[in-house]
């Protein structure tokens, strides 16, 4: 049978055609008015996605340079700082912030737990400078509790800084950076946003701004004070991945024309969106007779253990020699296993359902889940659906 290859990897995620027409046509110079016209309505945008009045800042890496930027820009050699974590992206807060010489304390819970607020209190110290974490750890798809770990830092009345990786929590999250308190909220464009890799993005508050002015890490090429001057002459310090701009711009404009051209509603279904297809695909898997990995699942990502003695990478391999699916393995010592389904960015309804379908052959050949029939996992999704739906 014909296959058609598709994506439901938590980044890279599928592409909008819009946004892929849109970067075809980028033929821009970066030092332009045109250029300068798209960056300063993505940078305006982007801060209605991203849910804040704070200045957001677009640098030409992928995720990992925003978070590396973070750490560089608000941190000093010899700065405390608390990184709180439970698998492979918390662990690179903490390599990370020891690259640029910070003493690190590390609150840690075990892969597919989330750590609690107890220990997080009990961690932060008079001296800690900063606070990393992740609204939504990827690796095992547990949604972190952000504004419990906001409220404590305010209730303390600590200085630290609280930087939230948020790249697989926006889109899939409803995070209130500036009501909460978060200083630095981080995202990347081939996550809920729907481009290629390539770009990342990074809201930063006064208090963060305010910070820079005294820490010395070394930085050049990240140097964030230096973007936010050209940015408000609608320019970047160097050259920008000028086609992904123009990508961004067209998937933010997809965003906002699902609630009418308003941004923030957008932005707030786009959500409802994976939060609904998350819901879908983790009653189907249990009613196949799997276990989802994680306590306090995000929607970004659907970690599932497979049956008992059966290796993950049976139902990755599978998926894409028979249906050309692309899901996940598990990353690090988590490979073999689980496997993990993206819902993040540009799912549908359709999408979800023939996923579900292509699992179910997937199970019925190849994992020996006692009480198994076809339709099991279809019928659960559709009955969640139905029921979200409806309200
Ligand atoms: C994808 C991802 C990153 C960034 O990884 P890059 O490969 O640098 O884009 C960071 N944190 C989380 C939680 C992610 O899901």
């Amino acid at each position: 049978m014909i296959r058609k290859t598709r994506l439901f990897t938590p980044g890279p995620t599928p592409l909008l055609p819009a946004a892929q027409f849109a970067m075809a046509a980028a033929d821009v110079h970066h030092r332009t008015p045109e250029f300068r016209a798209l960056y300063t309505r993505v940078l305006a945008q982007l801060k209605e996605f991203v849910g804040t009045k704070n200045d957001v800042i677009i640098l030409s890496s992928s995720g990992t340079g925003a978070m590396e930027a973070s750490v560089s820009n608000l941190t000093s050699p010899g700065d405390r700082v608390l990184v709180l974590t439970a698998g492979k992206f918390g662990e690179r807060w903490t390599a990370l912030a020891k690259a640029f010489g910070c003493e690190v304390d590390v609150v840690s819970a075990p892969y597919g737990k989330t750590f609690s607020l107890d220990e997080v209190a009990a961690a932060l110290k008079l001296e800690t400078r900063a606070v990393f974490m992740q609204a939504n750890e990827t690796s095992t798809g547990v949604r972190h509790d952000v504004q419990g770990v906001a409220k404590l830092l305010k209730d303390r009345g600590s200085e630290a800084l609280l930087i939230v990786d948020g790249i697989t929590g926006l889109g899939t999250s409803h995070l209130d950076m500036d009501g909460w308190g978060v200083d630095v909220l981080i995202g990347g464009s081939q996550k809920a946003v729907m481009i290629p890799p390539g770009l990342s993005y990074l809201a930063v508050s006064d208090r963060a701004w305010d910070r820079m002015e005294a820490t010395y890490n070394p930085r050049y090429y990240f140097d964030l004070r230096k973007e936010r001057k050209n940015a408000k002459n609608g320019e970047s310090a160097y050259t920008p991945a000028v086609a992904l701009i123009a990508a961004l711009g067209a998937a933010l404009d997809y965003i906002a024309a699902q609630a009418d051209g308003n941004l923030v509603e957008g932005r707030k279904k786009l959500v409802d969106n994976a939060e609904t297809i998350a819901a879908m695909t983790r009653a189907a898997v249990e009613a196949l007779g799997m276990k989802i990995f994680c306590e306090s699942p995000g929607a970004a990502a659907t970690a599932v253990l497979p049956p008992a003695g059966v290796d993950s990478g049976v139902v990755v391999k599978e998926l894409k020699s028979r249906f050309a699916a692309i899901i996940t393995n598990g990353q690090g010592e988590m490979k073999g296993q689980i496997f993990r389904i993206a819902h993040l960015g540009f799912f549908d309804y359709l999408d979800t359902i023939a996923l579900i379908g292509a699992l179910e052959q997937v199970v019925a050949k190849s994992l020996p889940t006692p009480g198994f029939a076809f339709g099991n996992g279809l019928i659960a999704a559709q009955k969640v659906y139905a029921e979200r739906t409806s309200k």
